[in-house]
């Protein structure tokens, strides 16, 4: 029986070759030559002014808490469809994550419900724009105006995706980006991130070389660098900026190749999933998202249970995504959710199932996906 992994980590012809230069290069810390190339193909992919390669989104998510100063009590509006790390990064600063529901149609945070979920302790509002498809920027950035707040993207899925034809990660003053393996782009644990605020961007450098004006010192800027802000360390080594040099030389292909097996899934799903009363992602007008992953809505939880066993026995790995933050242990410990709670979010844990996608599957990887999810009767809750 043939099997299809949901994620295979794609490797170019490059990867080994640069990894093996930056050991030979006898120079493995960080803020090598590899991150300096890897820096500056990100900062053409995302428009970023400033772009800071960590050790992973999460720490990138770290770093943003420091920056924006956050001290025990103040609020961080942040989807309960996500990561943990979306929360987590500001509950270790003593914030409390306050949890808003997501929308039906897309699963981003729902902008009509973010104004609710503003008080006095607000400072900031974090969206992640869920598969790659852009959050309502125009309108959370206007709330974040009005009421003087941060904006922040976690932009893990999002990568090389757009709205209104302005790259995603250049919305907030501050994104992050993430490489681990599951991503589009990838160096087994990495991340980034992008400083759209100057002020920010100076802070940042420091911040993530354990609160020292180091890059000063190897700029000429400074004789000496000392201890100057609180910080820790967030550089990756140049082995790891070398793989994704060469990720990123790839990226063209690598999504080429995801995008087509996005739309194979889209389209020769289409007809099965209107007979079966299952949901497929929706795009709305103006975003162009990075074909991160493919979804599918069953009617319940029941159903989706038994989607997965189906095609888990047909060798096709397709797990479940995001359970609620709000009402897990740490969610409840150390946030609350926002006024009208999350039901759109504790649907769409129980009922969403991702197929796999990754820039390895071949077109009959894909049919024969296909061809398994389209044994699946609902109604039924079994097999044709
Ligand atoms: C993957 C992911 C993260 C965490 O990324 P790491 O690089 O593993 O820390 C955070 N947020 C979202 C939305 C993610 O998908």
């Amino acid at each position: 029986m043939r099997t299809v992994p949901f994620n295979r980590p794609y490797l170019s012809e490059r990867e080994l070759d640069y990894v093996a230069e930056a050991v030979h290069n006898g120079r493995t810390c960080g803020d090598g030559p590899f991150t300096r190339r890897a820096t500056a193909l990100l900062r053409e992919l995302t428009g970023a002014r400033h772009a800071l390669l960590t050790t992973s989104c999460t720490h990138a998510l770290e770093m943003s808490a420091l920056l924006l100063d956050l001290r025990p009590g103040d609020e961080v509006i942040v989807p309960s469809f996500t990561f943990m790390s979306t929360a987590n990064a500001y509950a270790l600063r003593g914030a409390v994550p306050v949890f808003a529901d997501c929308r039906p149609d897309t699963l981003n945070l729902d902008e009509r419900l973010v104004e609710e979920a503003v008080t006095e302790r607000t400072r900031a509002i974090v969206v992640v724009h869920y598969a790659g498809v852009a959050c309502a920027m125009e309108e959370l950035g206007k709330l974040a105006d009005r009421y003087g707040l941060a904006l922040v993207e976690d932009n893990a899925h999002g990568l090389g995706g757009s709205y209104q034809g302005r790259p995603l990660g250049s919305f907030g003053d501050m994104a992050a980006q993430s490489f681990h393996e599951t991503k589009n782009v990838q160096c087994g644990e990495g991340g980034a991130l992008l400083v759209n605020d100057d002020e920010l961007a100076a802070r940042a450098e420091i911040v993530r070389e354990k609160g020292t004006d180091r890059g000063r010192f190897f700029r000429g800027q400074v004789d000496k660098y000392r201890w100057v802000d609180i910080g820790s360390s967030y550089l990756p080594s140049d082995l790891l900026a070398a793989q994704l040099t060469g990720q990123f030389e790839a990226f063209g292909e690598i999504q080429r190749r995801r995008t087509e097996t996005w739309r194979a899934y889209h389209e020769g799903l289409a007809g099965w999933a209107a007979a079966n009363g299952v949901g497929r992602p929706t795009v709305p007008d103006g975003c162009e998202h990075p074909a991160h992953l493919y979804y599918l809505m069953l009617p319940d939880l029941d159903s989706r249970q038994a989607f997965i066993a189906h095609l888990a026995a047909r060798g096709v790995q397709a797990p479940f995504h995001y359970q609620p933050l709000h009402d897990a242990p740490a969610g409840i410990r150390y946030g609350r959710p926002a006024p009208g709670g999350c039901p759109v979010t504790e649907q769409a844990a129980d009922r969403l199932v991702r197929l796999p996608l990754h820039a390895g599957l071949g077109e009959e990887d894909v049919a024969y996906v296909i061809d398994a999810v389209r044994e699946f009767a609902v109604r039924e809750g079994e097999v044709r």
